[in-house]
């Protein structure tokens, strides 16, 4: 298990910031992905809602959780 203090290479997924990433936004497109696919952006405080906001307006099954929790799906 490696810490959870290591280097903060992990930074938010939203175009342009920079801050590191606190939350792990997990998604599919139902149209292009089968049910085992998960993608994952990461977000920081600021821009975790938006991030969500924007996939939950496009009906994307949507999941946040803590960085770095592995989710094996994203229920539809
Ligand atoms: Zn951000």
């Amino acid at each position: 298990m490696i810490g959870a203090e290591g280097p903060a290479t992990e930074r938010c997924s939203r175009a342009g910031c920079t801050a590191a990433a606190v939350w792990a936004v997990h998604w599919r497109n139902p149209r292009i992905h089968s049910e085992d696919r998960v993608k994952t952006w990461l977000a920081c405080d600021e821009h975790v809602e938006y991030l969500r906001d924007y996939l939950a307006t496009r009906d994307f099954p949507v999941a946040v959780t803590a960085v770095g929790v592995t989710v094996e799906r994203v229920a539809g």
